[in-house]
């Protein structure tokens, strides 16, 4: 790492772990009959770099090990193992404010619908990338816009599969009206959750609303961080779902995620949140998330 300045390093991925090698990032691929390619049968996690450190990663393992259950895929490899990619993928790639990647596919075989057999070896992928820290306080400091959308995924939103087109065209058409991030909203006008993020609103009286965790979200690591700072805080916390016109007429309004730790939402559809500006109370769960986050050496 040693002489490298932040300016100076470098945003891409630069080295790619594929199955027990790092690879350069041209070189770095998997099988054309890849299951995660042909059946999005594959899981993944992203946990955030911080000042050199892994940023709870046991939450995100955990919920690794709970994703590879649910879709029967074997673990790849023990908790050790594990921990030594994640870091050897951060160190080649000299990240120190960034994101790291792990992706775990059922493995490569025959397409066929049914599974392979049970000796079939899944398929780990893991890279590692910087993020610019300024452009990311600048979106904090500006807050950012969300678009809604209808929610069309299917009924396990709770298992991180990369079964992520119905996320992918949610951010594109929120990208088309200027927005960061999409809403999903379910059938009864309640938001659901973010394309890659968790939906939370305060109400008037300064209470926390966010959807209590069940098969139609992701329950987010950075999710359940923040509700050990709400707890530590004694600020209220009332876990259900919100309509669109009440994050419309919230005082404040944010997003969590890996990626974006706890960041202010500004307008949605184009209206205001409150005064239009960053919430009071989202600056400083912000600032306070990574005192109560898992930060380990990486
Ligand atoms: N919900 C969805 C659909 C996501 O994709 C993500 C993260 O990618 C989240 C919520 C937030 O999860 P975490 O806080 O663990 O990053």
């Amino acid at each position: 790492m040693g002489g490298v300045a932040a300016s100076a390093r470098p945003l891409v991925t630069r080295f790619v772990y594929v199955n027990g090698r790092y690879l350069p990032y041209s070189q770095a691929a998997v099988h054309a009959e890849d299951r995660g390619f042909q059946f999005a049968d594959a899981v993944y996690e992203v946990c955030e770099v911080k000042g050199g450190r892994l940023v709870d990663e046991t939450g995100h393992m955990q919920r690794l090990a709970r994703s590879l259950a649910e879709l029967r895929i074997s673990e790849p490899m023990a908790r050790g193992a594990w921990s030594r990619v994640l870091r050897e993928t951060i160190r080649r790639n000299r990240v120190t404010d960034g994101i790291v990647y792990l992706q775990v596919s059922r493995g490569a075989g025959p397409r066929d619908f049914l599974f392979p057999p049970a000796e079939a070896r899944p398929t780990v992928v893991c890279l590692a990338r910087s993020v610019s820290q300024r452009r990311l306080e600048a979106a904090a400091d500006a807050g950012i816009a969300v678009k809604t959308v209808p929610d069309p995924r299917w009924a396990r939103c709770d298992i991180k599969t990369v079964m992520l087109l119905p996320a992918s065209l949610a951010r594109e058409a929120a990208r088309a009206e200027g927005a960061r991030e999409a809403w999903f909203v379910d059938a009864d006008g309640f938001v659901t959750e973010g394309a890659a993020s968790n939906a939370w609103i305060v109400d008037s009286a300064g209470r926390l609303i966010t959807r209590a965790v069940d098969n139609r979200i992701l329950r987010g690591v950075t999710r359940t961080t923040l509700i050990d700072v709400l707890k530590r805080e004694a600020i209220e916390l009332v876990e259900r779902a919100f309509t669109v016109d009440e994050a419309r007429t919230a005082r404040e309004a944010f997003i969590t995620s890996a990626t974006n730790t706890v960041m202010p939402v500004v307008r949605i559809d184009g209206r205001p949140v409150g005064n239009g500006a960053p919430g009071i109370l989202t600056q400083r769960l912000r600032s306070e998330f990574h005192a109560s986050a898992e930060l380990a050496e990486s």
